[in-house]
């Protein structure tokens, strides 16, 4: 059977590091600031916002919420961006997605300075990350890969399947698991035999969005698992992309959904929001 990778244990260790330092921060005058900024009424949007909200709260970091109606016009959500970006008081600045269809996403997230980019979206930091010199680093993949690190898993030589190639988790992780030297597929939805990838896998990470639909069966004895997914099963149940009582048979390792991947999420964003304030701080001296 195989281990179970705890994301709740290893996110709650990690905020306490970054609630320390925080507090040092501001100790020295710099309290670390989130910006989060959500446009209309999306219940799943404002659920996120208020667990980003609380979080900030628990860390010492001073977040700044800004919450806008449906109809906010573009040029407003520019004006307010430019805003927190001359805000010193800032260090991360975090636009809630979806936005609602009459605003340029691609437009908006490219007007966050990216110094302040806490969810690495911006072209620049997504250009960063693929030459090898990261800056902000998104924070669902990068959870990932502090898992990864925290559980011992070395990634160098590793054949790493990733299925899924958004830009939010399949394409970021892929090129952090090249950065640690790990020989990389990115699987998607035009991806023949599917199966014969994974079942090649040291690592597998999943980030699909369907219920399951990788078989515990194509997982290879003592590959690990990273699973990505969160898919609602009926009224309450979530599941993962992966089959998970199967695969946990034939893993050494694994994570579970919920609890896996989900806590880390929030986390990095806590930390990279005290990153920045970090490189404030010491630009100032
Ligand atoms: P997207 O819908 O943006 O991307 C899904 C990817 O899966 C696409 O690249 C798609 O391929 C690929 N795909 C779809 N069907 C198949 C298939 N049959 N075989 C192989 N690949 C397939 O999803 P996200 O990346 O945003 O999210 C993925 C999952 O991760 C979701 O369940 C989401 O809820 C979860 N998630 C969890 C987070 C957390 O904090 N735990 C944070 C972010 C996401 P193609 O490009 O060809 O269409």
């Amino acid at each position: 059977m195989a281990t179970i990778i705890d994301g709740k244990a290893i996110a709650a260790k990690l905020r306490i590091e970054i609630a320390a330092d925080a507090l040092a921060l501001t100790a020295q005058g710099i309290q670390p600031g989130l910006a989060v900024v959500l446009v209309g009424e999306d219940p799943a949007s404002a659920v996120y916002v208020s667990m980003k909200e609380k979080a900030c709260a628990a860390a010492g970091i001073f977040s700044d919420e800004h919450k806008l109606p449906a109809d906010t016009a573009e040029a407003a959500l520019l004006a307010l961006i430019h805003r927190l970006n001359n805000d010193s008081r800032i260090h991360g600045i975090l636009v809630q997605l979806p936005l609602p269809g009459h605003i340029d996403t691609d437009k908006v997230l490219e007007a966050i300075s990216p110094l302040k980019d806490v969810d690495g979206f911006h072209p620049y930091n997504v250009g960063r990350l693929v030459v090898g010199k990261p800056l902000f680093q998104p924070c669902t993949p990068y959870g990932v890969m502090v898992m990864l690190k925290e559980s011992g898993v070395s990634l160098a030589g590793k054949e790493v399947v990733v299925v899924g190639r958004s830009n939010i988790v399949g394409k970021p992780v892929a090129f952090m698991c090249l950065q640690e030297h790990a020989t990389v597929t990115l699987c998607h939805s035009r991806t023949k035999d599917l199966a014969v990838h994974v079942g090649r896998a040291d690592v597998v990470i999943a980030a699909v969005g369907k219920a399951e639909m990788i078989k515990g069966e194509w997982i290879k004895p003592g590959a690990v698992v990273i699973d990505v997914g969160v898919n609602r099963v009926g009224e309450k149940k979530l599941v993962g992309d992966v089959e998970f009582a199967a695969a946990a048979e034939r893993a050494s390792a694994i994570t579970p959904v919920p609890g896996g991947v989900g806590p880390m999420t929030i986390t990095m964003l806590l930390y990279n929001t005290v990153e920045s304030a970090k490189r404030q701080a010491k630009s100032e001296k």
